[in-house]
């Protein structure tokens, strides 16, 4: 699999200048804790003005809005599924969220675009198994989308980045 435009960093979503940032939000889409709360603090009020029109959204499934105050042009909300022992189609709707996410940047103009760790935060998805969903499901769109220039996972720590480094590896 040619994964040459898939990157794996460690840093603070809130601060990348791409056209869009994906948030792992609740399906309410009106803010949380986390990854959630952080990119609502740096997008400003306006951010959650907009969220409140679009009346939630499911797990695994994805809506755009404009970015505000943030670098990025756009963010992707996706509600991740909540770790309930992987019998409840945790795998399948985590890797909905990401194709999702990546035909909503597609069809809106996107060229690079950035996620956090979907679920394993607050949702609890074991970072093995999330981070070869991701990385798996990302390299699956890419080759089917030329025009995708660059889709990069934004680790917040150290550990959270050596899980995605891995896979990628696995991957290539
Ligand atoms: P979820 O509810 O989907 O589990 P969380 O926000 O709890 O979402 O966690 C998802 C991941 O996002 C975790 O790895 C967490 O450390 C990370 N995270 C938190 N803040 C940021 C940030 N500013 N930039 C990138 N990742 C972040």
């Amino acid at each position: 699999m040619n994964t040459s435009r898939i990157e794996i960093i460690q840093g603070d979503i809130t601060k990348q200048a791409v056209d869009a940032i994906v948030n792992a939000a609740n399906t309410s889409l009106l803010g949380g804790g986390g990854v959630d709360g952080a990119i609502h603090r740096a997008a400003g009020p306006e951010l959650l003005a907009e969220c409140r029109t679009l009346h939630g959204c499911r797990t695994g499934e994805a809506k755009i809005t404009k970015g505000y105050r943030l670098p990025a042009r756009f963010v992707i909300h996706t509600p991740g599924p909540v770790w309930h022992g992987g019998g409840s189609g945790e795998e399948a709707l985590l890797a909905s969220c990401y194709k999702s996410c990546l035909t909503l940047a597609a069809e809106n103009g996107c060229k690079t675009v950035d996620f956090p760790s979907i679920s394993t935060g607050v949702y609890h998805f074991p970072l093995e198994k999330a981070s070869r969903i991701a990385v798996s499901t990302i390299a699956a769109f890419l080759k089917e989308h030329p025009e995708l220039e660059r889709v990069r996972m934004v680790c917040f720590d150290g550990r959270t980045k050596a899980f995605y480094d891995r896979a990628l590896e696995e991957l290539t």
